[in-house]
C-alpha cells in the first residue's frame, strides 16, 4: 500500500511517518519509508540541488521540472520496486506538495498537471494524511529544532513570509476537499501521541481487509 504524508514546515510529518512504520512492522509488515523531494539516488542529488540553492538560476517552471524528474525516478527506482515487494510504502510529500509549494510560487496549475502525469506514470497514494497545523506553530517548531540540533536547515525556502505559509495551508485544505476520496485531514496542533492514533485510525479504517 502507497500512503503520503502531506503538510506544511514543522507540521511533525517525519515524527509521525517513524510511529506509523514501527505500528505496521509491530503488526508483521515490511515498510519503506521515503521522502520527497528525493528519495532514490538520482533523486536526492536533485534535491540536494534544490535544496543548496543550486537551481535558483532557474525560473520556476524549470525548478517545477527538476521536481518532477526527481518525482520520475523516484517512482522508478523507490516506489514501484518496493510496492511490487508487497512492502507499505510511507513518503513524506509526494505529488500534492508540487500542486501546493510550485502552484503557490505561481506556476499554471495545467503544466503542474502535465508534469504530475509524466512523473507519476500513474502512482497514485491510496490514503494521503494531510497533518494540518497553523503556519505560526509551524516555524516555531522548525525554530525550535535548528536551534536544538542545527539540523533541518536553513535551507533556501526557509525565510518565507507568514502569508505564504497562509497560502499554502489554504491550497493544501482545498485539495483534501476535491479529492476527499483518498485524504485524511489530522489535527496536527494536538501533542503527539493524538496525532499517532488519529494516523493509527485512519489507516486501520483505509485498510482493515
Ligand atoms: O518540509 P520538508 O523537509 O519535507 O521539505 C523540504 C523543502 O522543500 C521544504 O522547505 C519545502 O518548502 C520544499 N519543497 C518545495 N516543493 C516541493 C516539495 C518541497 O518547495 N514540491
Amino acid at each position: 500500500h502507497f500512503i503520503t504524508f502531506e503538510g506544511g514546515e514543522g507540521a511533525g510529518k517525519s515524527t509521525q511517518i517513524r510511529r506509523l512504520k514501527a505500528f505496521l512492522e509491530a503488526h508483521g509488515q515490511t515498510v519503506t519509508v521515503s521522502r520527497e523531494p528525493g528519495g532514490s539516488p538520482g533523486a536526492e542529488k536533485i534535491r540536494d540541488m534544490l535544496l543548496s540553492g543550486g537551481a535558483k538560476d532557474l525560473g520556476p517552471r524549470g525548478e517545477a521540472m527538476l521536481f518532477a524528474a526527481a518525482r520520475a525516478d523516484h517512482v522508478d527506482n523507490t516506489i514501484n520496486p518496493a510496492l511490487e515487494r508487497g512492502e507499505w510504502v510511507l513518503c513524506d510529500r509526494y505529488a500534492d506538495s508540487t500542486r501546493v509549494y510550485q502552484g503557490e510560487a505561481g506556476v499554471d496549475p495545467a503544466y503542474l498537471d502535465l508534469l504530475e502525469v509524466a512523473a507519476t506514470a500513474g502512482r497514485r497514494p491510496e490514503l494521503t494524511i494531510l497533518i494540518d497545523v497553523p503556519p505560526e506553530i509551524g516555524l516555531k517548531r522548525v525554530a525550535a529544532r535548528s536551534k536544538a540540533d542545527g539540523a533541518g536547515g536553513p535551507d533556501r525556502f526557509e525565510d518565507e513570509a507568514l502569508a505564504v505559509h497562509e497560502n499554502r495551508r489554504r491550497l493544501f485544505l482545498d485539495l483534501a476537499v476535491k479529492e476527499a476520496y483518498r485524504f485524511e485531514v489530522i489535527d496536527g496542533t494536538g501533542d503527539q501521541d493524538a496525532v499517532t492514533s488519529a494516523i493509527e485510525t485512519a489507516v486501520r479504517e483505509r485498510f482493515s481487509d
